[in-house]
């Protein structure tokens, strides 16, 4: 890819699985090594650059984002929080909600009590606009897991999001993270290709966009970058390239910025 494809290509990223090694307790994982800095670099050089995750903007923030060790300024990439719930473009100095969305916060902050009451033996994440049950620590609360969240979204007219040992319940707005790549498809035609770096089932939407765009114009390269773990693989049916891990990431991103 030479510097001129490079500044007409995208390039989004989850957090989870993709930037950081997945660890037991979810508030204590950060970016593998190199990866702020490289994401920074890219940032400055790519058509986009978008850091699109389940997580809060504030957590992403800490992580990549202007209140990370490799930020200052602003700069770097775009983050998009709760599946684009969320979204800043300054590295989280200033952070916008979706405005349907907006209202849910009260009612996620009930949700957030109930569960942990529901599942003392889970680990109840707070992420202020979605309340995520996560059971990797207690594989056997799988299933009181999953019926608690289907029934409480029921219940209260929630959507229900799952990952791997996590289940989470989401206001009802229609927002994923195909949604987040085919807004910036749109606002950015002069983009000519993209690349999206999952490794989870929240992940599949924004694989499935880059397709779509990419059946609608052949001229567009759509690249999907599935990250391996060891717990199942969930993208690798619809992925042109796979990483073993997260620590791989940063790794790529530098050749790409080599050859350019
Ligand atoms: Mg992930």
């Amino acid at each position: 890819m030479n510097r001129e494809q490079l500044r007409r290509t995208a390039f989004f990223f989850d957090f989870d699985g993709t930037l950081s090694a997945i660890g037991p307790d979810p508030e204590k994982v950060g970016p593998v090594p190199d990866a702020p800095e490289a994401l920074r670099e890219l940032a400055a050089h790519c058509g986009y650059c978008a850091v699109v995750s389940a997580r809060p903007v504030a957590f992403l923030a800490r992580q990549v984002g202007a209140s990370s060790e490799a930020g200052a300024s602003g700069e770097g990439p775009e983050l998009h929080g709760l599946y684009g719930l969320e979204f800043s473009p300054d590295g989280g100095a200033t952070v916008h909600t979706l405005p349907e969305a907006a209202p849910y916060r009260e009612v996620m902050g009930v949700a957030v009590e109930e569960a942990k009451r529901a599942l003392p033996g889970a680990l109840i994440e707070d992420k202020g606009l979605s309340c995520a049950v996560h059971y990797r620590n207690s594989p056997d609360l799988a299933e009181a897991a999953e019926e608690w969240v289907e029934q409480y979204a029921r219940e209260h007219g929630l959507k229900v999001q799952r990952g791997r040992m996590v289940v989470e319940l989401k206001p009802p707005v229609q927002r994923d993270k195909g949604a987040v790549v085919r807004d910036a498809l749109t606002r950015l035609p002069e983009l000519a290709g993209a690349w999206f770096f999952g490794d989870d089932l929240g992940d599949r939407p924004g694989f499935e966009a880059l397709s779509e765009r990419a059946e609608r114009a052949p001229q567009f390269t759509a690249v999907r970058v599935a990250v391996a773990n060891t717990e199942g693989d969930p993208l690798g049916d619809l992925a042109d390239l796979m990483l073993e891990g997260p620590q791989e990431v940063p790794g790529l991103v530098r050749r790409l910025l080599r050859a350019s």
